[in-house]
């Protein structure tokens, strides 16, 4: 489950907008790089 951040209700996880107020949700970038990892990456060059 998911918030919708205009509304605040909980909407299905695969939804692309919330079925309540029609806000366009967005999903989570996990791909981010933390800081740490981008020292890591950086330190095998
Ligand atoms: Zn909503």
């Amino acid at each position: 489950m998911k918030y919708c951040e205009k509304c605040g209700r909980k909407v299905d996880t695969d939804a692309d907008i919330c079925p309540y107020c029609g806000a366009p949700l967005h999903e989570m970038q996990d791909g981010e790089l933390s800081e740490e990892e981008l020292l890591m990456l950086l330190g095998l060059l």
